[in-house]
């Protein structure tokens, strides 16, 4: 079975043609100029990279605090063997 990843489908490409990021749409991306893609559906949403970075460092600091709260529950876990 496959391990479940947290990790929605992202990429990062190049504009093929000039458009908006989709999370503002006050941020111009020119053709050729390298965005981060999203999975979102069928198709894929694409920002700039000032918004990419602002949306991975927000995911990590999520996971990190998910990984601390879960560093603070006392072992052992119930369905991991203890070594
Ligand atoms: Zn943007």
């Amino acid at each position: 079975m496959a391990i479940k990843s947290l990790i929605t489908p992202v990429g990062i490409d190049t504009a093929s043609k000039a458009h908006n990021c989709q999370a503002n749409a006050k941020h111009r991306i020119e053709k050729g100029h390298v965005r981060l893609k999203v999975r979102n559906g069928r198709s894929w949403d694409h920002y700039c990279l000032a918004c990419a970075r602002n949306i991975i460092g927000r995911d990590i600091q999520k996971l990190i605090e998910l990984q601390e709260s879960l560093s603070s529950v006392p072992a052992p876990l119930g369905h991991i063997k203890a070594a």
